[in-house]
C-alpha cells in the first residue's frame, strides 16, 4: 500500500561508485551531482528573450566519474537496461548528427567545450538518476550538467556558471537534437536552498529570490501526471517559429521587446493565433517579474495562487500546450484547495505544481490521482520538493 505521497527513491554518491565498479573496476576520480528542476512560472519564454523562475530539486543525476589518456568515453548509466546502457564514443567522431542515443546528453558537452577550444580528454563515467525522465523535470539537463561539471573540474577548465550551463544547453541542442532553451541547465548550475531564481534568459542573470515556503506552512506539490507524450518535437518548433513570426510582424528583436502595457492594442497588428501565442509569452513573462517581487517583498507567498492559475489558463487556452489529463489534475488541484496550480515544462504532458498547505499535500494528491483515472487517464504520481542546490562535487 503506497500513500498518495511518493517521492522518487534517494540516490547519493554510493550508487554512483556501485555503478562504476561494476562497469570499469578499480576507483573514480571523484563523484559529481547535477539536479532537475521545475519552473514556478515563465513557460517557453526563455526562447523569446524573458524571465523564468525555477528550483532546482533534491533530486538529480550522480556521477562516478575517471580521467582517461585517450581521446575516449566510456559511459554506464543505471537508468538504462541491458546493452544500450553502455556505449564507448570516440570523441573525435562526435558532431551534429551523430546517432549516440541517450549517450548524446554526455558527448555532447564533450564537443561543445572542443567547440570553444577547450582541451578535452576522455573519460569513464558511471551515473544513475532518481529524476523521472520525459516528465518535465529535466532529467536531461541533470546529464548533461553533472557532465558538464565533471568535467570542468577534472581538466581544471575555468568556466563560471552561465558557461558551465551553456555546454550542457550546446549539447541538448546540437548533439542529442532537443531544441531547448538554456532555463533547464542554469536551474541544474544555479540552484540554491531554499531560493528560487529568477532568470533574465537574455542577459542570462539570475538573481536569487528566497523561496522556503515551509516558513509560511506551505509546500510545493508536484504531480507527475505520466501522461504520454507525444507531438512534442513538432509542437515546440510549431510554437518556436510562431514566436519569431510575431516578433517580426511585431518589429521587435524577440517577443520580450513587447511592452505588456496597451498589449492588446499591439496584438492586434497579429493575425488571431499568432496574437494569441505572442500574448502567452508577453503575459507569463510579466507574471515571473509580478511573482518575483511578492517573494522578494516577502509577501505571503500563497499570494502568487493566482499568478499561477493565471498562467495555466494561458498556456491552455493561449499557448495551446496543456492536454486533457495535465487539465484535469490542474483543476482537481484547485478544487481540493490548493492555493494555485500550473502546468510546469514545455507542456504535452508532463508535471503540474500546485502550492498548498502543508497538511494538504496528501489529501489534495489523492484528489488529483481519483480525478485523473476518474477520467480515463493514467494515475498520477505525486511529491513535494523544497529547492535544492546546483551542481556540484560530492566527493574525492
Ligand atoms: P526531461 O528532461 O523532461 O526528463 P527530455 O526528453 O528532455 O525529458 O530528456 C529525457 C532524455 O534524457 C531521455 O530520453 C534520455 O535520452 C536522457 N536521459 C536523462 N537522464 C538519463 C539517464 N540517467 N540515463 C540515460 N539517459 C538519460
Ligand atoms: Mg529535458
Amino acid at each position: 500500500m503506497t500513500g498518495p505521497l511518493q517521492p522518487p527513491r534517494a540516490i547519493d554518491e554510493s550508487d554512483a561508485l556501485e555503478v562504476f565498479h561494476r562497469a570499469y573496476g578499480g576507483e573514480p576520480d571523484g563523484v559529481w551531482w547535477a539536479p532537475g528542476r521545475v519552473n514556478i512560472i515563465g513557460e517557453h519564454t526563455d526562447y523569446n528573450g524573458g524571465f523564468v523562475l525555477p528550483i532546482a530539486l533534491p533530486i538529480g543525476t550522480v556521477a562516478a566519474v575517471r580521467r582517461r589518456e585517450d581521446r575516449s568515453l566510456r559511459v554506464r548509466s543505471a537508468n538504462v537496461k541491458g546493452r544500450k546502457g553502455s556505449r564507448k564514443i570516440d570523441l573525435t567522431t562526435v558532431h551534429p548528427g551523430s546517432d549516440l542515443g541517450w549517450a548524446a546528453y554526455v558527448a555532447g558537452v564533450g564537443w561543445a567545450a572542443a567547440e570553444r577550444g577547450l582541451p578535452v580528454q576522455g573519460l569513464d563515467i558511471a551515473l544513475r538518476s532518481n529524476v523521472p525522465s520525459g516528465s518535465g523535470l529535466s532529467s536531461s539537463a541533470a546529464l548533461s550538467c553533472v557532465t558538464a561539471k565533471a568535467w570542468a573540474d577534472l581538466q581544471g577548465w575555468s568556466l563560471d556558471d552561465p558557461t558551465i550551463a551553456a555546454l550542457g544547453r550546446d549539447a541538448e541542442n546540437e548533439i542529442a537534437g532537443a531544441p531547448t532553451g538554456v532555463m533547464d541547465q542554469l536551474a541544474s548550475v544555479c540552484g540554491r536552498a531554499g531560493h528560487a531564481m529568477q532568470i533574465d534568459t537574455r542577459s542570462v542573470d539570475v538573481a536569487q529570490i528566497p523561496f522556503a515556503l515551509g516558513t509560511f506552512g506551505l509546500s510545493l506539490l508536484v504531480i507527475d501526471s505520466r501522461a504520454p507524450h507525444s507531438l512534442v518535437d513538432g509542437e515546440y518548433a510549431e510554437r518556436r517559429q510562431s514566436c519569431e513570426e510575431a516578433a517580426l510582424r511585431l518589429a521587435v528583436k524577440e517577443l520580450r521587446d513587447v511592452p505588456v502595457e496597451a498589449l492588446d492594442t499591439t496584438l492586434t497588428k497579429l493575425p488571431e493565433l499568432l496574437a494569441r501565442r505572442a500574448r502567452h509569452v508577453i503575459t507569463d513573462s510579466h507574471r515571473v517579474e509580478l511573482v518575483a517581487e511578492m517573494l522578494r517583498s516577502g509577501d505571503d507567498p500563497r499570494r502568487i495562487g493566482t499568478l499561477l492559475n493565471d498562467s495555466h489558463t494561458s498556456m491552455r487556452d493561449d499557448f495551446e500546450i496543456t492536454v486533457p489529463a495535465v487539465d484535469t489534475i490542474q483543476e482537481a488541484a484547485i478544487a481540493a484547495g490548493a492555493h494555485g496550480a500550473r502546468m510546469t515544462g514545455g507542456g504535452f504532458g508532463g508535471c503540474v505544481i500546485a502550492l498548498v498547505e502543508q497538511d494538504a499535500a496528501g489529501p489534495i494528491a489523492t484528489a488529483c490521482a481519483a480525478a485523473a483515472t476518474r477520467a480515463g487517464h493514467a494515475e498520477p504520481v505525486a511529491f513535494t520538493a523544497k529547492p535544492a542546490d546546483g551542481a556540484r562535487r560530492l566527493s574525492l
